[in-house]
This record gives C-alpha cells, sequence and structure tokens, in this order.
C-alpha cells in the first residue's frame, strides 16, 4: 500500500541549519565543476568530438561542465535502442515501473540542495526558486507513480451477459522529450517519467543551455535501476537532431515543452506522415503564456501589488506563467502601481549564489538581447517606472522594470518577453478587465484579485486560461494540487502534475471476449 501523495515541502532558508546545509551544497557543487558529460544511448556512455559548454548565465566564465552532443547518426542510434527496449520495458509489471521513480525521488530528496545547487549554477535560479524546482521534480515522480497504479487496471465498462469487457490502456511506443531551460530539473524530470512509467521508452533532449543537471538526473534513473535503452540522454541542437527525431518514422509521440514558435513547428512537422510511418503521431505541445493579474476596486491593494511583483520578477521573469500584464481597475490603478514600485526598489538583483539574492540573470545573451529590446519596445509603448536597465559584463542581467499606462493591444501586453518586464493597464470597469483578460492569443494562467464574489464566479466562467487563480499571483502551481497547461497558443490543453496527464501517453484498447 503506497501513503497517500502530499508535495514535497520547500526548504525555509530561514533556519539557520537549512541554509548552511544548503551553503555546503553550493561549496560541493563548486567542487564538481567542469566535469564532462557523455550521452547515453542503450546505458552506453558515448563521448563525441563536439561538444557544448555550459556556462553559469551569473558568471559567464565559470564552466558548468561540458556535454557531448548528439548528431543524427547518434540520434538514429538512440532510437534504434529505444525501439528495441520497448519490446522488454512495455511488458513490465506496472508496479515495478513505478518502484522506479519512488526510488528515483527518494534518492534526488536525499539530495536535494545538491540537485538545487546544480539549478542556482546552470540556470542562475535563486535559492527559493531552485528549491522548488528541486521539489517540484521529486513531486513529479511521487505523484506519476502512484498515478499509473490507479489507472493500471484500465476503466469499468459495462458487459452483457455472456460477455466480458474490458477497457485498458497500453503504452505508445518510442517518445521524444524536448525540454526546456527554465524548469531545467522539474519540466525536464516530470515530462520523461511521465513517458516512462507509462511503459513507453525516450530519448531525451535538453535545453542547450541546461544539460549539466539532466545528465544527473539521468545518473539517478539509472541508479534506480531504469534498464538501459529506456531513457536514452541526447543533448543536442534543436534544429540539429530536433527536426530528425520529430519527422521520424518511428517516433510514436512527442512531447515538447518550450515557446510558441518551436511548439508550433514541432506541430506541423510531426503531423506529416514519413515513408514508412504507420500511425498519426501524437503532439504535446505546452508552449508560450502572457499571464495576466487583474486587480479590482475592492481588492487587497497590498497583496494584490506584492503578488504582481511577486509573479512578474520570481526568476527574472522566466516563467511560462510569470505575470506580465497588470490590469487594474482605474479607481485603484495609482495605488497599485505606487505599492508595485515601492515593492520592487526592494529586490536585490546579483549572484544566485547568495542567499540574498531576490533576482539573478536571465539565461543567456539571446535572451538579454531580446528582453532589452521589448524594453526599447516598451519605452514607446509606456512610462518606464522603474528598471529598465541591464548589463551582460559578467552575467545577463537585467533590472526589475515596470512600465505604466500600457495600451491594451500594445506589443509589451501581446508578446511573451520572458523576463522580468510588466506592463500595467487600466481598465474602465470590471467589464473591461475581462475584455483585456482574453484578448491574446494565449491562454496559460490568470490571477484576479476581488472581494466581490459576482466578479469572481463572472471570471471563473470567462477568464480564458488554463490556470486561474483567485486573490493570489499566477505562479507556482503544485503538481497534484493545481494541475498545469493552457489553452490556445499556450498549448495543447495537457495538464501536467493531474489525473489524466499520463493518459496522453497511452492508448485505450477495448478487449471484448464472449462466452
Ligand atoms: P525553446 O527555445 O522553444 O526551446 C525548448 C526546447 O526545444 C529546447 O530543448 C530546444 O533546444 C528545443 N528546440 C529548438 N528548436 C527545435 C526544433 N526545431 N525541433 C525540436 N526541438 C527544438 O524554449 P526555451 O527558451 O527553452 O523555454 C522558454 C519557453 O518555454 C517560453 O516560451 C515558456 O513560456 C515556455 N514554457 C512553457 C511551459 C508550459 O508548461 N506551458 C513551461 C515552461 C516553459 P535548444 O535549447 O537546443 O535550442
Amino acid at each position: 500500500m503506497v501513503v497517500a501523495y502530499h508535495h514535497e515541502p520547500f526548504t525555509n532558508f530561514g533556519v539557520e541549519k537549512n541554509k548552511q546545509a544548503f551553503k555546503d551544497a553550493l561549496a560541493y557543487v563548486n567542487t564538481q565543476l567542469g566535469k564532462h558529460y557523455p550521452l547515453v544511448i542503450n546505458g552506453e556512455k558515448i563521448e563525441t568530438d563536439e561538444k557544448t559548454i555550459s556556462i553559469n548565465p551569473a558568471n559567464k566564465e565559470e564552466v558548468i561542465g561540458s556535454v557531448s552532443i548528439a548528431n543524427q547518426e547518434l540520434a538514429e542510434k538512440a532510437m534504434q535502442s529505444a525501439l528495441q527496449a520497448f519490446e522488454s520495458w512495455k511488458k513490465w509489471k506496472v508496479e515495478h515501473r513505478a518502484d522506479i521513480l519512488f526510488k528515483a525521488a527518494a534518492i534526488i530528496r536525499r539530495r536535494k540542495h545538491e540537485f538545487s545547487s546544480y539549478l542556482v549554477k546552470e540556470s542562475g535560479k535563486p535559492w527559493n526558486e531552485a528549491d522548488a524546482d528541486t521539489a517540484e521534480a521529486i513531486d513529479f515522480l511521487e505523484y506519476y507513480a502512484r498515478q499509473v497504479l490507479e489507472i493500471k487496471n484500465g476503466v469499468a465498462v459495462k458487459s452483457r451477459s455472456g460477455e466480458y469487457n474490458q477497457y485498458h490502456y497500453i503504452p505508445l511506443g518510442v517518445g521524444i522529450i524536448i525540454a526546456p531551460f527554465n524548469f531545467p530539473l522539474a519540466i525536464m524530470a516530470g515530462t520523461a517519467v511521465a513517458a516512462i512509467v507509462t511503459g513507453n521508452t525516450i530519448l531525451l533532449k535538453p535545453a542547450d543551455a541546461t544539460p549539466v543537471i539532466a545528465a544527473k538526473f539521468v545518473e539517478v534513473m539509472e541508479e534506480a535501476g531504469l534498464p538501459n535503452g529506456v531513457l536514452n540522454y541526447i543533448p543536442g541542437k534543436g534544429e540539429v537532431i530536433g527536426d530528425y527525431l520529430v519527422e521520424h518514422p518511428k517516433t510514436r509521440f512527442v512531447s515538447f515543452t518550450g515557446s510558441r514558435a518551436v511548439g508550433c513547428r514541432i506541430y506541423e512537422r510531426a503531423a506529416k506522415v514519413q515513408p514508412g510511418q504507420i500511425w498519426l503521431k501524437r503532439v504535446i505541445a505546452e508552449m508560450g503564456g502572457k499571464d495576466t493579474i487583474l486587480v479590482d476596486k475592492d481588492a487587497d491593494l497590498d497583496k494584490a501589488a506584492a503578488s504582481i511583483v511577486q509573479s512578474a520578477f520570481g526568476f527574472s521573469g522566466q516563467k511560462c506563467s510569470a505575470c506580465s500584464r497588470a490590469v487594474i481597475h482605474q479607481d485603484i490603478y495609482d495605488k497599485v502601481l505606487e505599492k508595485a514600485i515601492a515593492l520592487t526598489k526592494k529586490l536585490s538583483v546579483g549572484a544566485p549564489e547568495d542567499s540574498g539574492t531576490y533576482m539573478g540573470p536571465v539565461i543567456h545573451q539571446a535572451s538579454y538581447n531580446k528582453v532589452m529590446n521589448y524594453i526599447e519596445i516598451g519605452k514607446k509603448e509606456g512610462r518606464l517606472l522603474i528598471g529598465g536597465e541591464g548589463n551582460d559584463t559578467s552575467g545577463y542581467f537585467i533590472q526589475p522594470t515596470i512600465f505604466a499606462d500600457v495600451d491594451e493591444n500594445a506589443r509589451l501586453m501581446q508578446e511573451e518577453i520572458f523576463g522580468p518586464v510588466v506592463a500595467f493597464c487600466k481598465a474602465r470597469d470590471f467589464d473591461h478587465m475581462m475584455e483585456v483578460a482574453n484578448n491574446t492569443d494565449y491562454a496559460l494562467t490568470g490571477a484576479l484579485w476581488t472581494n466581490n464574489r459576482e466578479h469572481l464566479e463572472r471570471a471563473r466562467e470567462e477568464f480564458h486560461v488554463g490556470n486561474l487563480y483567485f486573490n493570489r499571483g499566477c505562479t507556482g502551481a503544485i503538481v497534484g494540487y493545481q494541475p498545469f497547461g493552457g489553452f490556445n497558443m499556450s498549448g495543447t490543453d495537457s495538464k501536467a502534475g493531474g489525473p489524466d496527464y499520463l493518459i496522453l501517453h497511452m492508448q485505450a484498447k477495448t478487449t471484448s471476449e464472449t462466452f
């Protein structure tokens, strides 16, 4: 009997013992920097001439590790390994597959701060954000292991007299898991193990910026007893091996998390049936967001302003759920803006390794350039009230930035920026707030602050987002508590960490016997 699922608690760094433990883990990880990580195909560690160098985005000089890169030939080798492993893995007892996830969760929990320290170093996450990423990875392992046990016998269907009907789920085949940089442990691990525990075998392609943390996770899965060939670790350039694998006739499904542009490209390419392909590929594509916090005139303004600041600037705004639009009722607009600016002034931007840092860098030069470009656009579209400065001398640092009086159709209000920039927009009344809330192509997360029950109920019906929050910020979904995923151009409506997520990695089979 498995104990009930509860999410992994966050570490309280106010407690000296915890703080010291984290410092020790960081010191340990510092001794591990610069190592080389090979590909893992069918359990074989393969070194390649071409390598990617993973650096610390807060300190460009610091190398986290070098990682071998797969070309198309090695991607093909990994595909063959996964196809072969599928033949035995799909027959494993569900309980035994689940046990590997439980063990992996236990291993990561024991080394929690070590994993978080890699996240600090490789992705520039401050302590609390790194801790939450690791906790979420543990949650995915614990939650999906339990979920698969729940669905292992399928769903009861009716049988008439003289007949026995069964309805149960079987695996799909080989899946390509393509992960983003921003939750380089949680999303990478969550999407990988959802596919694995349901009996599929996978090719895992981490983001180019964060391959080392993925390599550490692959080591854990091996230690937890995952057979060779089930998880093939193949870092590589998206445009080199990504297209190749998405188009491969033996690819049965693709589980992608990342930007809208890449997601749409994958969706389109996967749709084309290739010579020798005998199925229609399934695509799970979780993409970008343009997430809004609405503040109604009778809301708790202090809490609302704090939630905007936290949702906009946590991990430098590099969350698909980050608040990048604050739509405020005109009666309280100035007050909320003032409070948000006051809170933003207090935020410390700096090295994520320091315990006092609230906000670290953005992930790389391309991201820095993109965000700084949006800041220039913002200067034309609104009033720059705080921030707007960047410094990419030693790392990719951008000050938390607020623009006011931005038109609801401005680029700043429509396009995903993925950096520490939030646009404030003034709403005439609640009808107008609802209108603006739904006026983008995206529909991932959103929040409403109000004490008006009627408005709350209207938003419940009308605010069209995958994750809707009332009287809180719009980030921080917890596995098993707030299943996560968006509508429209935010994705294919899958809900990671939810009760029906695993089914997306399976196909249902009906068996009817007459006697
Ligand atoms: P990205 O640039 O789209 O990259 C995501 C992954 O796709 C990376 O592994 C990337 O590899 C790979 N890729 C690039 N080109 C490819 C191709 N042609 N074929 C196959 N794969 C390819 O996204 P990101 O910058 O890492 O992440 C940020 C984005 O993810 C944001 O838009 C954010 O909103 C979104 N996101 C969404 C969710 C959600 O649940 N909806 C969660 C987290 C993040 P390389 O790194 O090698 O280019």
